[in-house]
């Protein structure tokens, strides 16, 4: 009896450890878990370690399929035995394994030593810089010859690891290379204005303003036409270096003869004159298709000029002293000549309504010869501006002038002093722009001076 009591005792025993032991299992199963490590920082748990494997192998084929070329993982993955923490319990795989820093072999485009972009084929870079650089080109006139182009900033195709993050198509490639750092700032001409006041209310010079819009004839600007007041800041800058030769005109010279028989305001053309003609080839710079730099590298003489004569009556002269007298004003040099100018980098072709005489600031001008003031004052491009009407249709225009000495409606004899040089309206320098119309067609000054 006492025997059997022992024997039941121990069955409850070996029944409670066997218990305890199941349980104290069942517990142990319950709270492991295995903390998902990824470059050394714990991410999450998981509970099933396998499982997490297989996710993560599966993300990085997937990643690959979709690419077409396998991917590499650059971080370092442990799994950590530890006691569940159900806050950090993570039963997403996939989006656990998204944690993983997949890379490809790629090639990466540094400017400057900056990264712009990466891609998987380095030709396609390859091929977007030269697009790039070709973009520049065109608006060069077509006879020009393109002896360079290059970028300003070093650029280089790395090859590497990339990662997938900083991957992008071509098509992206070349949008951030398109990118601006800033956008060109525009303005539409209005009403009233004109080059002069466009460049003094951006406090620029004419001279950049034609620069940064080449394409525009500044003496013709009308309202609505668009301005460029400050230029775009690129990523990648491109310069160009070309060569043109242009045929411009030589003007002829004036042989003057002293005539005793005739009045100073009386002159004969004996022989008219003939302009020449010179091809000047010029050395341009273009920094993203703008005028950086244009010298002189080589002038051939086509033809010479042939010099006009002319008798002038010597019975009372107006002497008006200083360097060379063109009559209307004592100046240096004839700056531009009257006709059509060919620009150097677009090829397009202007006229140039009269004759520029560069001069000293505050010269006089006088009148060609006796006639009415028809305008007097300001007017756009011209800046400070007087016509004079001759009669028989000949009108005479000064322009840029510094001061005005004679009002509308006034008569004025040849050599009636009637402003001075200077600089206003669209005007780069101190200068006489000298205009001859005949019944309101332009002709050339200088078959009248
Ligand atoms: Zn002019």
């Amino acid at each position: 009896m006492f025997k059997k009591l022992i024997h039941s005792k121990r069955a409850v025993i070996i029944g409670i450890i066997f218990a305890l032991l199941i349980s104290f299992f069942w517990y142990q199963k319950a709270v492991e878990a295995y903390d998902v490590v990824i470059d050394g920082k714990v991410v999450a748990q998981v509970k099933d370690g396998e499982e997490f494997w297989d996710a993560v192998a599966e993300y990085q084929d997937s990643v690959g399929k979709e690419l077409g070329h396998s991917v590499k993982n650059l971080s370092n993955i442990e799994l950590q035995k530890t006691r569940l923490n159900s806050k950090l319990l993570e039963t997403d795989f996939k989006k656990l394994a998204k944690n993983a820093n997949l890379a490809i072999e790629g090639y990466r485009l540094l400017i400057d030593g900056k990264q712009l972009c990466a891609v998987y084929d380095k030709s396609e870079l390859e091929k977007l810089l030269e697009e790039y650089k070709n973009g520049f080109v065109k608006g060069i006139d077509e006879n020009a010859s393109v002896k360079s182009i290059g970028f300003k900033q070093k650029t280089e195709i790395k090859k590497g690891l990339v990662e997938i993050a900083d991957l992008v198509d071509s098509k992206r490639a070349g949008e951030l290379l398109d990118e601006k750092e800033q956008e060109a700032a525009v303005v539409e001409v209005k009403e009233g204005e004109n080059a002069w006041t466009i460049a003094q209310n951006h406090d620029i010079s004419i001279v950049a303003l034609e620069k940064m819009n080449p394409q525009v004839v500044m003496e013709k600007l009308f309202p609505g036409d668009k301005l460029v007041v400050s230029p775009f800041k690129s990523r990648l800058d491109v310069i160009i270096n070309l060569e043109n030769s242009v045929v411009e005109s030589i003007p002829f010279k004036t042989e003057t003869i002293k005539d005793n028989q005739m009045y100073s305001n009386q002159k004969k053309v004996t022989k008219p004159g003939i302009p020449g003609e010179k091809k000047v080839t010029y050395d341009i710079v273009l920094e993203n298709g703008l005028q950086v730099s244009m010298n002189t590298a080589k002038t051939e003489i086509i033809k010479d000029p042939v010099n006009r004569v002319v008798r002038i009556g010597a019975k009372t002269t107006v002497s008006r002293g200083g360097s060379r007298n063109y009559g209307v004003v004592s100046g240096k040099r004839v700056s531009s000549n009257f006709g059509w100018r060919t620009h150097p980098i677009s090829g397009k072709k202007s006229f140039h309504d009269g004759v520029d005489i560069a001069a000293s600031h505050g010269t006089g001008v006088y009148a060609y010869s006796a006639g009415t003031v028809s305008f007097a004052g300001w007017n756009g491009g011209y800046g400070k501006v007087v016509y004079i009407d001759h009669g028989n249709g000949l009108q005479t225009r000064y322009a840029h002038m510094s001061a005005i000495s004679v009002r509308v409606g006034q008569r004025v004899s040849a050599g009636k002093k009637i402003g001075a040089v200077g600089s206003t309206g669209n005007s780069t320098g101190a200068h006489l722009h000298f205009e001859v119309l005949k019944y309101g067609s332009l002709k050339n000054p200088f078959n009248y001076i």
